[in-house]
């Protein structure tokens, strides 16, 4: 698009600079014609004449000068782009059929000036435009034959002119022919580059440059944008089972509904492997939510070959959405937002919408003014956590949303609730420092890996002590890893002595680890983590809380018939 744009911008240039030599030929018809109304021989040429040489120059060049700035004026576009190359064409035409019957009407040499504007309207403008302005050439230079030329006997003139009228088409008609192929051949090229070549929905590429350029026109409209993710859901386990080349007519099929599952304006494209986006241009959260849920359901209705192997007995989508610049501010923070907001999607069992809100937003709202810029800070620290340390990406996005179930079930007052869900969002912010190399490592991590690992609970709490605000959260980010019977870390502390949001902290946190991918163990299904929580149930961590949380989840596990 921008190529294209550049493309424009330098046929333009070179245009009017074309445009500038030929007035700058007809400056010289003016002061040809000048010479012989004033009989002047150049033998005689002296001052006055030099003065009149150089006004002639200084107003061709002036005028040079406007129709220069005139046609690389960016300010104008579509229709009133049109009208005033029109008028400028037109004006040519005048200007080249006044130089011609001022140098000697039918003997005129200076006919061919029409030649430059045949050529760069044809160029410009294409074929039609430039067999128009060389046919209205020809009639007017015929015309001039005509007016001027001899009224009786033969007319040499016009004789000769009919070539050159002949000239003025079959300039116009090839070049024009040319310029036509050669645009729809760069249409093809670049719709071929855009493509992606198994789904035919648009390539990673362009839905970045196209988001980028979006994002600038509604920035400065104000209007809203919104971002659609897809994954396919258990997508490894239909390749598995069939194959990849199955799995590629999934893909297929896939873009396709897509396709007609959005507006015309819509962008598809495929982002990634299994992964799809749709740009919605002009959209409000509510549209995009009613555009995504439509998607899911004609992906959930659509029969795909052998789906009644899948997990859920069907082939079926995540969707996560968010919303510029109601929910991010730039290109990047929108494809970030609607990737959180597809991991919750997963996370609540799959086959569902979810939109992205962000917690440190709602906290930013309690927060005194002067600390924001600390909470943005904090925000992108999260951020960088969830860059580095792969395995546990959307782990706090996950503990937020049990920290808020369990809170709800407990009782919670709503102070509290703000509390252990802050808490829940930074409880791994001191993982900051942590090399990634020990984040990651898929080996059991040595005794001093062990020790630099135990240190963030108190990093994070120096990375959020300077915050007044925060200071109510600061035991949940310390002390997340004691233990009920008093073999936690850092403070050993015991029982009753963790306070009663740490304990809940520590069930939903570990909960979480037991059940999302690690690095070097095997991840837990709900049940086996319900037996753990129940075998340390007083040992590691608090009964009551333990038991309350484990009803929650067989609950929520029922209310989706999860197959995991
Ligand atoms: P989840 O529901 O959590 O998304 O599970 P998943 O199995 O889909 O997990 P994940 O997104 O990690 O798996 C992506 C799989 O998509 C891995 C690979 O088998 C498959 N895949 C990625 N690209 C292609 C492709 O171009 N063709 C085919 N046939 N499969 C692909
Ligand atoms: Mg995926
Ligand atoms: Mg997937």
């Amino acid at each position: 698009m921008n190529k294209s744009k550049e493309k424009n911008k330098q046929i333009h240039d070179i245009v009017a600079i074309v445009r500038l030599c030929s007035l700058l030929l007809s400056g010289i018809g003016i002061f040809q014609f000048r010479l012989n109304h004033l009989n002047i021989e150049f033998s005689d040429f002296n001052y006055t004449n030099a003065i009149y040489f150089i006004i002639a120059i200084v107003f061709f060049l002036t005028l040079v000068y406007y129709v220069w700035t005139f046609a690389t004026s960016r300010k104008f576009c579509g229709k009133q782009l049109i009208l005033i190359k029109f008028v400028e064409n037109y004006l040519f035409v005048l200007l080249f059929v006044a130089i011609v019957i001022l140098t000697g009407a039918q003997k005129s040499e200076f006919k061919f000036l029409f030649l430059f504007l045949i050529i760069t309207t044809t160029i410009e403008a294409g074929m039609k435009k430039g067999i128009t302005i060389s046919c209205v050439s020809s009639v007017l230079v015929l015309a001039i034959d005509l007016v001027f030329g001899p009224k009786s006997g033969i007319n040499t003139y016009f004789q000769n002119d009919l070539v050159l009228a002949g000239v003025f088409i079959l300039t116009a008609w090839p070049l024009g022919f040319y310029v036509k192929t050669e645009s729809e051949h760069i249409k093809k090229l670049e719709s071929l580059a855009n493509e992606d070549g198994l789904t035919e929905v648009y390539n990673h590429r362009f839905f970045h440059d196209s988001l980028r350029e979006k994002l600038l026109v509604h920035e400065s409209e104000g209007a809203s944008l919104s971002l659609i993710f897809l994954d396919i859901d258990h997508f490894k386990h239909y390749n598995d089972l069939y194959g990849h080349q199955k799995g590629d007519e999934v893909l297929k099929a896939i873009g396709a509904i897509l396709k007609r599952s959005v507006r015309k304006e819509d962008i598809v494209a495929r982002y990634g492997g299994e992964e799809f986006a749709v740009i919605l241009p002009y959209t409000v959260e509510q549209d995009a939510i009613n555009i995504a849920e439509n998607i899911r359901r004609n992906i959930e209705e659509t029969y795909f070959d052998g789906e009644e192997n899948q997990p859920k007995g069907k082939l079926t989508s995540s969707i996560g959405v968010s919303v510029f610049p109601d929910k991010a501010k730039s290109d990047l923070e929108l494809i970030k937002s609607a990737d959180d907001a597809l991991y919750r999607a997963k996370f609540f069992n799959k086959n569902r919408v979810e939109v992205y809100y962000s917690i440190l937003d709602e906290l930013k709202e309690d927060i005194e003014d002067k600390h924001i810029d600390l909470v943005t800070s904090i925000k992108t620290l999260i951020s960088v956590i969830n860059a580095k340390d792969k395995y546990t990406y959307g782990h706090v996005e996950r503990v937020v949303a049990y920290s808020r179930l369990l809170a709800d079930k407990l009782g919670l007052s709503e102070e509290d609730k703000k509390t252990l869900i802050y808490g829940a969002y930074m409880h791994d912010i001191g993982k900051m420092n942590i090399l990634e190399e020990i984040l990651n490592k898929r080996m059991p991590l040595t005794k001093e890996e062990w020790e630099i690992l135990k240190q963030h609970p108190e990093n994070g709490l120096e990375i959020i002590k300077p915050v007044e605000s925060l200071t109510d959260i600061s035991p949940l980010i310390l002390h997340h890893h004691e233990r009920y019977d008093g073999n936690g870390y850092p403070g050993r502390l015991k029982g009753e002595e963790i306070p009663y949001l740490v304990r809940i902290l520590t069930v939903v946190d570990s909960f979480d680890a037991m059940t999302s991918n690690r690095p070097y163990s095997k991840r837990k299904t709900h049940r086996e983590a319900i037996e753990e929580l129940k075998n340390c149930s007083g040992t590691q961590f608090d009964p009551h809380i333990a038991q309350v949380f484990i009803d929650i989840i067989m609950a929520n596990d029922n209310n989706y018939k999860a197959v995991y």
